[in-house]
């Protein structure tokens, strides 16, 4: 009987855990008489739980594509699915409330608020989507403790911690709304290797404990090679898609790194 049954499911089933699907995006800025293309025909779909990481050369687009992914910007051309909505061509206004709700990003450069606490730092995102103050402590312990920030420091300022705490600031601060994706942007570009160890280990754990859906950006093979999957991105166009059955594992080694 279960054979005759499954004979007629579809023969490739549409995944129901697809998080993000993008169609022949292509983004193309004027310049002077002519246009530069700088993303061209960019199809890949990434399902719920994966930990990506889009990596290539200074200048081959993946800023522009980490834009895109992140509703910071609407390519010019093609579809992009987000959790099943047609996010491309939608107003700016309710991109930005998709963007608020469902991303947390984690940049290059941190972006914390250098004299406001720790607490206040990851409290931002809630505040400004209207949660009331006695329920947003519990989200935020909650976001602190998953980014892996020991409690003794959640009432220091920011500018007192070290790199890898504030980038652990930052992790939790994306982490506060329960998004479902995770975008990072060379998130270990300002941090020495130990450090920036101390970030990868802290994805690796959100992928594998949590389940987290993480889209990282890199220029470097090395840091890439911590994710899942990797695509590359060379001159606008994703060159390859290769599963990575054997990620490098993240190892906290440094006294100086830790927590
Ligand atoms: P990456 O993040 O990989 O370094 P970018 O996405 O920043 O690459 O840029 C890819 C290419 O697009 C570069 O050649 C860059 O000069 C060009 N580019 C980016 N933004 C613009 C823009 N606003 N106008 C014209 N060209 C741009």
């Amino acid at each position: 009987m279960a054979f005759a049954s499954s004979a007629l499911l579809p023969v490739a089933p549409v995944s129901d855990n697809c998080m993000i699907e993008l169609r022949e995006i292509e983004k193309r800025y004027p310049t002077g008489d002519t246009e530069t293309v700088v993303l061209r025909d960019v199809s890949f779909r990434i399902d719920a739980g994966e930990f990506v990481a889009i990596m290539g050369p200074s200048g081959s687009g993946k800023s522009t594509l980490m834009h895109i992914l992140g509703l910071l910007d609407a390519p010019s051309h093609g579809t992009y699915l987000l959790e099943g909505t047609d996010v491309a061509a939608l107003p700016e206004d309710e991109r930005a409330a998709i963007r608020s709700r469902r991303i947390g990003f984690v940049f290059q450069a941190f972006n914390l608020l250098p004299r406001a606490t720790v607490f206040r730092n990851v409290a931002l995102p809630l505040v400004y989507a209207g949660m009331a103050r006695r329920v947003r402590r519990a989200h935020i312990e909650r976001a602190l403790t998953a980014a892996g920030l020991p409690a003794d420091r959640w009432q220091h300022r920011s500018n007192q911690l070290s790199g890898g705490q504030m980038q652990r600031v930052a992790i939790a601060r994306a982490l506060v709304n329960d998004p479902a994706l995770l975008l990072a942007d060379e998130p270990t570009g300002n941090l020495d290797t130990a450090t920036g160890e101390v970030v990868l280990e802290t994805f690796q754990r959100l992928h594998q404990e949590a389940h987290r859906t993480i889209v990282l950006i890199t220029h470097e093979q090395y840091v890439a090679e911590h994710a899942q999957r990797i695509l590359h991105i060379r001159d606008g166009a994703i060159r390859e898609d290769i599963r990575n059955h054997a990620p490098r594992i993240a190892r906290i080694t440094s006294p100086h790194a830790h927590p």
